[in-house]
C-alpha cells in the first residue's frame, strides 16, 4: 500500500510569507503604512507564551510592527477592556490579538467583543463570526483559513465532497465548518457527544480534527485516499508534540495528511500575518 503524501505546512507557509514580505514593502512605499499588530498576553501560561513568541517572531520577519502588552494574571476585565479601547483608537495598530485562554475570572467573549471588528485579525468577534456564517467579507479565523489552504494544496475542487470536522470550538471547529460549507462541501461536525465517530470518519473525503486528544483518530477509521488535516497539539510525558491523528497508522490509509508539528501550526501564524496585512490595506481605502 502506498503511503500518504505529507502536506508540508511549513513549506506552504514559507512561500506565502515571501509574498507577504513583498506586500508589506509595497504598502510602505505606496501609502506609507506599516502594518501594526498589538498582542496582549495575560499572565504566564507557558504554552501561550510559546505561541505568542512564535507569532511575534513571524511578524517581525515580514515587517509587521509589534505592540506588545503583558498584563498580570490578576488584571480585571475592566482594565483589559480599557487597554483594548485605547488600541482600537490607535491608528498605527491594524490588528489586535488577545491570546487565549484568559484567566478564569475574565469572560473571554466580553474581551474579544471589545475589539473593533475592523481590527479583529483573529476573526473571533461575534461580528466577524456572524459575517463568516452569512458569507460576507470578514477576517476568517486563522486556523480554519490555514487548513483550507492546506486542503486546496491537494484538492482543486471541493464541490460535493464529504467533509468531517471533529471539534466544535468557536476558534477552529465551528468556523472550519462554515469555511467548508462555503467551498460547497457536505459537512458534518462531530464533538464529544457524537456517536460512532469511526463510521463518520470512514465516510469523509476531507477530515479536519481539532480536539486536543493525542492519537484519538485511528488509522483504520480513515477513508482510503482521503485528505486529513490534524490541528491538535498535545504534549507527551517527554515533552514531544503529537497531533490528534495517529499519524503513523493514518499514513497507510489517507491520500494526504498534514503532520504535527509542521502542518496546521505554521499556517495559523501565516494567516494571522495575512489578516493583519489585509486590515492595514483596508485602512488605506
Ligand atoms: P477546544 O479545546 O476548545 O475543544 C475541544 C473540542 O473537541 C470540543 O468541541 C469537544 O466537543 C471536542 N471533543 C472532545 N473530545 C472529543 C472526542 N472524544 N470526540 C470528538 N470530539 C471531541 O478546541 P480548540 O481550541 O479548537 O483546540 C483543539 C486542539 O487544537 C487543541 O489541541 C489545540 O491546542 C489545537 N489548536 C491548534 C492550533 C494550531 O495552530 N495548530 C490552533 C488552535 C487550536
Amino acid at each position: 500500500m502506498n503511503l500518504a503524501k505529507i502536506i508540508d505546512g511549513k513549506a506552504i507557509a514559507a512561500n506565502l510569507r515571501q509574498n507577504i514580505i513583498k506586500d508589506v514593502l509595497e504598502l510602505k512605499s505606496s501609502k506609507n503604512i506599516i502594518p501594526g499588530l498589538a498582542v496582549i498576553l495575560v499572565g504566564d501560561n507557558p504554552a501561550s507564551k510559546l505561541y505568542v513568541r512564535n507569532k511575534i517572531t513571524a511578524c517581525k520577519k515580514v515587517g509587521i510592527k509589534l505592540f506588545e502588552f503583558y498584563p498580570e494574571a490578576n488584571v480585571s476585565e475592566v482594565e483589559l477592556i480599557k487597554l483594548i479601547n485605547s488600541l482600537n483608537e490607535n491608528k498605527e495598530i491594524h490588528g489586535i490579538l488577545v491570546q487565549l485562554p484568559l484567566p478564569d475570572h475574565i469572560n473571554s467573549m466580553n474581551i474579544i467583543n471589545a475589539i473593533d471588528p475592523r481590527k479583529d485579525v483573529d476573526g473571533f468577534t461575534a461580528t466577524n463570526l456572524g459575517k463568516l456564517v452569512t458569507e460576507q467579507d470578514c477576517f476568517v479565523p486563522c486556523t480554519p483559513q490555514g487548513c483550507l489552504i492546506l486542503i486546496k494544496s491537494i484538492i482543486d475542487k471541493l464541490d460535493g465532497l464529504n467533509a468531517l470536522v471533529v471539534g466544535r470550538s468557536n476558534i477552529v471547529g465551528k468556523p472550519m465548518l462554515h469555511v467548508l460549507i462555503q467551498n460547497n462541501c457536505t459537512v458534518t461536525l462531530a464533538h464529544s457527544h457524537t456517536k460512532n465517530l469511526p463510521l463518520l470518519c470512514k465516510q469523509a473525503d476531507i477530515l479536519v480534527v481539532a480536539v486536543g486528544s493525542s492519537n484519538l483518530i485511528k488509522g483504520d477509521w480513515i477513508k482510503p485516499g482521503s485528505t486529513v488535516i490534524d490541528v491538535g497539539i498535545n504534549y507527551t510525558a517527554d515533552n514531544k508534540i503529537t497531533g490528534d491523528v495517529d499519524f503513523k497508522e493514518a499514513a497507510h490509509y489517507a491520500g494526504a495528511i498534514s503532520p504535527v508539528p509542521g502542518g496546521a501550526g505554521p499556517m495559523t501564524v501565516t494567516c494571522l500575518l495575512k489578516n493583519t496585512l489585509k486590515s492595514a490595506l483596508y485602512s488605506a481605502l
